[in-house]
Parts: structure tokens; C-alpha cells; sequence
């Protein structure tokens, strides 16, 4: 061996020597890897509200969208909640409640940030009268609540739908119940073995009230089927004329027993509407037995038709200019009228004003609901004008063929 040789060969070996003394002082470690150190906390953990991506993921919800933090501080509203809100633009940096406008709906924000738990609940805002479900959830992104995410519906609609199931079914009870009590009334009367002419007399009142019970099953029926969209109406080009001379003639019985008069003004024999015959004359006799109803003996009822126009002219030449061409038909009655604060509210269904004024009269309050559903689905509108104490005009449109 070379002395060079010599020299590598003892510095190799003491070169491994050391090595494993190291090895062995370390206590057979494995060597980590270099510690990774966790991020820095984010001064502003709701920056990423701010990123381009989730701005405009905010923006395609279907629903308003507010995120608070701890203090309720807003910070972030999309346009849909600014819409739903009647919010200015850019309302971030405000206090939650300056947005909502309702201490009940802080209040429970408040109680999700505190606990965590998800809550719902409906606000109604005064300046758009709207119903709101708001809905709240806690925002952990590291198990510690920073603030809270809030969604809002318009449920308007849904709840207004959900009220007329309920007021129908109290209205259907309320209505039921009047006739249900005298019927049983009248035959615990009858087990009575009362004399015969007042068995007679009940006998005939028993079948008056079946009769209501079975008119207000009719008229739901009828509605319900008109409100599902089940009745379809045969409009064909038809003068209107012979419609409105049939509903007379029906209704003279009635109106003669009152010692009512009827007068009719025809526009002509031959002007025709788009409409279902059958339907229009339901419309009418509806509008012209409430009109014998509420009339007392020596009034008069007047039934006219006419041309109009989308501005009201009347005569052929005018009507036609302004394109859409209408028949008009108005039933005129010298009777009780209608108070002015009702007259928005008569054609809603089981509507009956001052119900201790109308009693006696008998009816349904569905007559006139039915009656606006058939005109509206001819197309024409249905409306009344009244002056309390002297009589009503009920006047509906038909498109002119
Ligand atoms: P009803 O079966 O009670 O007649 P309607 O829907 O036809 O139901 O009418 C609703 C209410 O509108 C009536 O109960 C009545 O109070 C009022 N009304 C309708 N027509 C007249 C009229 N010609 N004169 C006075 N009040 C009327």
C-alpha cells in the first residue's frame, strides 16, 4: 500500500466512524422533514368574500345572501337580498339590523352566532309588504364561529296561497255550519210530533236550508274547477244580444215577484263577442239576481251594452282606431249599494258585505268570484261602481269579434 493510500484508507474509515457515532448520539431518529409552519392567521378572514369567483357565484343565487361577522357587521350583500330589501347599493359596513330593519330577526342572528345552531324565520318589511323567510347559519371555518351566513327567500306568494287554504276551509265550515244547525233544530222539532200544518211549515224551511247547503257545494265545486283550470271555454264569434235576452227572461219571475222593473238597451242585433254563450249568460244571471237581491220592491233594473275602446270612446269609428275593441255590458240596480271601502273586496271569494245587512238575502259570497274568473278568462275584466244607498252598476268586457 502507497502512503497515499494509507492516508485515504484511515481517513475513510474515520470519516464512517464519525458518522455513526452521530447516527448512534441521535438515538436512531428518523430525520423529519423540515417543520412546516402554519400559515399566519388572515388578517381579515373574510377577505375570499371579496374574490371574483364567489362575487359572482353570490350574484347567480337564487336568494338574497348577507354575511355578518361576530358584531353583525355586514360583509357582503349580493343584489338579490339588496332587491329584496330595497337596499342601496353597497350596504357593507352597516349594522345588520339598519339592513333588516327587525329586532326579531337581529335578535336571532345574534343567538346563531352565539350558539352555532341554524334558525329560520319569516319578515314581513313595510316598504314592499313582502313575506321573507330568512334563514341563518353559523360560519366556522376552523371550528370557532366567526359570523354568520344568511339566505332570504320571497315567500309572498307561497304564504298567501297558504292563507286562502285556510281561510277556505274556515269559510267552508263557517258557511256550513248556519244551515247544519237549523236543520237540526228543525228535526228535533219534527220528533217532537208537532201539528201537522207546522210539520209542513218546517218541512218546507228543511228543504230551503238543503238547498243552501247544496248551492255552496255547487259553487265550490264550480270554482274549484274553474280555479284548476279543468273549465274550458268554447269562445266562438256569437252576437250578444240573445244572451243577454235569455238571462231576462229568466230573471223576470224573480224581479215580478219583487215588483222590479227591468229595461234593456241593446248597442245592436248584430254585434258579436268572442265567447262562450253559456258562460256569459252564467255571468249575467249571476250579476242580475244579485241585483233583484239587494233591491227592494219598486226599484229598476237596467241592463246596457256598448262599444268601448281601451281609452272608453264609444262610438264604432273611435272604438275601432285604438285597436282592441270591446262589448261592454253593465247591470245597473237602484237597490242598497255597496259601501266605497268594500268594493275592492266583493269579488274575493265568500266576501259579504256587512253580513248581518245581507242574511235574509241568502247566498254564498262565491257568485261574484266565479263571475270574475269566467269574464277574465274571456279576456275582459269585471268591475262594479257603487254609491251606498242608491244602487250599483256591475259592468264587465268581452272582447268584440
Ligand atoms: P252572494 O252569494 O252573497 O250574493 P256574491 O259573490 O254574488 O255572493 O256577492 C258578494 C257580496 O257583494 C254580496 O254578499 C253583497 O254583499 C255584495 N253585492 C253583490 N252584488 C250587489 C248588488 N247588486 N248590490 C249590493 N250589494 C251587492
Amino acid at each position: 500500500m502507497t502512503p497515499l493510500a494509507l492516508v485515504l484508507a484511515v481517513a475513510l474509515a474515520a470519516s464512517l466512524t464519525l458518522c455513526a457515532w452521530l447516527w448512534l448520539r441521535g438515538g436512531r431518529r428518523v430525520p423529519t422533514a423540515p417543520a412546516v409552519l402554519a400559515p399566519p392567521p388572515l388578517a381579515d378572514p373574510f377577505a375570499p368574500l371579496h374574490h371574483p369567483l364567489f362575487q359572482s357565484a353570490a350574484t347567480g343565487l337564487d336568494a338574497g345572501l348577507i354575511v355578518v361577522d361576530q358584531a353583525r357587521e355586514v360583509q357582503l350583500v349580493n343584489r338579490q337580498a339588496e332587491e329584496l330589501l330595497t337596499l342601496a347599493p353597497h350596504a357593507t359596513g352597516q349594522g345588520l339590523i339598519m339592513l333588516l330593519r327587525d329586532h326579531q330577526a337581529d335578535a336571532l342572528v345574534a343567538e346563531v352566532l352565539s350558539d352555532g345552531e341554524p334558525r329560520e324565520t319569516a319578515m314581513k318589511p313595510i316598504a314592499t309588504g313582502r313575506t321573507l323567510r330568512l334563514r341563518c347559519t353559523a360560519l366556522a371555518p376552523s371550528g370557532q364561529i366567526i359570523g354568520a351566513l344568511l339566505l332570504i327567500r320571497d315567500i309572498t306568494q307561497l304564504s298567501m296561497l297558504e292563507r286562502s287554504r285556510r281561510d277556505l276551509v274556515a269559510n267552508v265550515s263557517h258557511e256550513l255550519r248556519t244551515p247544519l244547525a237549523s236543520l237540526k233544530l228543525l228535526v228535533e222539532t219534527l220528533q217532537s210530533e208537532p201539528p201537522p200544518d207546522v210539520a209542513r211549515r218546517m218541512l218546507g224551511q228543511m228543504a230551503q236550508e238543503v238547498d243552501a247547503v247544496t248551492q255552496l257545494v255547487d259553487e265550490l265545486h264550480e270554482l274549484s274547477q274553474i280555479e284548476s283550470g279543468r273549465v274550458t271555454l268554447k269562445l266562438t264569434p256569437a252576437p250578444l244580444r240573445p244572451v243577454v235576452e235569455r238571462a231576462l227572461e229568466r230573471i223576470k219571475p224573480q224581479a215580478d215577484r219583487k215588483q222590479i222593473a227591468i229595461a234593456a238597451e241593446y248597442l245592436d242585433d248584430a254585434t258579436c263577442a268572442l265567447m262562450d254563450g253559456d258562460r256569459v249568460g252564467q255571468v249575467l244571471l249571476n250579476l242580475l239576481h244579485n241585483a233583484v237581491k239587494f233591491s227592494s220592491a219598486g226599484g229598476t233594473i237596467t241592463v246596457r251594452t256598448s262599444l268601448r275602446n281601451a281609452n272608453g270612446e264609444t262610438s264604432h269609428e273611435e272604438a275601432g282606431q285604438a285597436g282592441g275593441l270591446w262589448l261592454q255590458v253593465s247591470v245597473s240596480d237602484t237597490g242598497i249599494g255597496i259601501p266605497a271601502q268594500e268594493l275592492p273586496r266583493i269579488f274575493e271569494r265568500f266576501y259579504k258585505v256587512d253580513r248581518a245587512r245581507t242574511r235574509n238575502a241568502g247566498g254564498t259570497g262565491l257568485g261574484l268570484a266565479i263571475a270574475k274568473h269566467l269574464v277574465e278568462g274571456h279576456g275582459g275584466r269585471l268591475w262594479a261602481d257603487s254609491v251606498e244607498g242608491r244602487g250599483s252598476t256591475f259592468s264587465f268586457t268581452l272582447p268584440a269579434a
